[in-house]
């Protein structure tokens, strides 16, 4: 930032004889247009705005505004080679005294707690991710479910003070409540945040005993969350805003709900395909069959073709997975399992052996005679 050669009644639109009240005047105008809380994200108001504040400063301090007067050089001194950066004095705010007083309640009273006066323009809450277990069923269906996402939320037993009840906080005995520590340099006050409080200007004596002292609790945000029908395994759905809350006039994150779908006991998801195993027994394989089967929409009665073999999948057509956004339903793919049957009875087993003495041939022809 190169202010150096700016000239600080420039800056605030004043003239050089200008008296306290129009400076201040200037002042909270141009602060109001350019504060970093009503033009999120805009760094060149945010730049604007701190040059604003430095004049301001300077100007509005009759010691500081004298020694400037006297000459900018002299004023800035060694300081002034490298321009006069409000991040050298203790963060992005180089203004340590009465800002709460002077905007009294601009800013929707943010200031008026405002021990913390560090500004940074608008800053974006973080997204949050929430997983929900569903049904397989569910899945194909659609469902709605209502999910519960932590949140920090002030303590009720303390008001989020911190302070156990009947007690409050007291004045911080390092910063005088100021919030901030300041050791002169030359012509500057160089402002740290207080090591104590923490820039707060209070300490709590006797912490609240439900919250020890933090002022905030767990709480709960619920939601209600429409499942689509047809939503798979790890599908996010976007709920807009419902993330953690901006700071500094940032928009709010968004909330993810991560869909986990339980494993069917029937179907495996091949896409929008569902395939399910249909265990048939050996003559049904081959003399072929019509054998009900369970689809999402209920039973239907399945064609098994004559001589059908294992692992063919047999289509039935739209009872797979429902389209989501427009697109076409899936199809159930029955895949065979042909059964060998193990325990027979005397009558079985003598059909099975009548069978083979009338079988033509063998399966295995070529098998043999290639060993070498
Ligand atoms: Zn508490
Ligand atoms: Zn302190």
């Amino acid at each position: 930032m190169a202010t150096t050669t700016q000239d600080y009644y420039e800056i605030l639109g004043v003239s050089k004889t200008a008296g306290q009240d129009e400076i201040k005047k200037a002042y909270r105008k141009l602060a109001r247009k350019y504060h970093p809380d009503t033009n999120p994200d805009d760094p060149r108001a945010e730049e604007r705005f701190k040059e604003i504040t430095t004049a301001y400063e300077v100007l509005s301090n009759p010691e500081k505004r004298k020694q400037y007067d006297t000459g900018p050089s002299a004023f800035f001194g060694q300081e002034g080679a490298r321009g006069f950066d409000p991040s050298a004095f203790g963060g992005a705010q180089p203004f340590s005294g009465d800002f709460a007083d002077l905007f009294g309640g601009l800013f929707g009273g943010r200031f008026t707690s405002g021990t913390r006066r560090r500004r940074t323009a608008g800053e974006r809450g973080r997204d949050v991710n929430v997983g929900v277990t569903i049904s397989f069923e569910d899945s194909l269906k659609g469902v709605t479910t209502r999910i519960s996402v932590p949140k920090i939320v002030q303590c009720a037993a303390c008001s989020g003070t911190g302070a156990a009840p009947g007690t409050g906080p007291s004045t911080c005995p390092q910063c005088g409540g100021r919030g901030v520590t300041t050791q002169n340099q030359g012509f500057f006050a160089m402002s740290q945040e207080c090591p104590l409080c923490g820039g707060e200007g209070t300490v709590i004596q006797h912490p609240c005993p439900e919250c020890a002292g933090r002022g905030v609790a767990q709480g709960l945000r619920k939601f209600t969350v429409p499942i689509p029908a047809g939503a798979k395994d790890g599908t996010k759905i976007r709920l807009k805003g419902k993330g953690e809350p901006g700071r500094h006039g940032g928009g709010a994150g968004d909330l993810y709900v991560v869909v986990h779908v339980e494993e069917s006991p029937l179907y495996e998801r091949r896409g929008s395909d569902l395939v399910l195993d249909v265990p048939v027994s050996f003559a049904e394989a081959v003399l072929g069959a019509a054998i009900p089967i369970p689809t999402p929409d209920g039973r239907v009665s399945l064609k098994v073709p004559a001589g059908v073999k294992e692992g063919t999948l047999l289509r039935v057509k739209g009872k797979g997975v429902p389209g989501l956004g427009g697109k076409k339903r899936g199809n159930l793919l029955a895949r065979i399992r042909v059964t060998t049957p193990t325990r027979l009875t005397k009558g079985e087993k003598e059909i099975f052996e009548r069978l083979r003495d009338l079988e033509r041939g063998t399966p295995r022809d070529g098998l043999l005679g290639w060993e070498g």
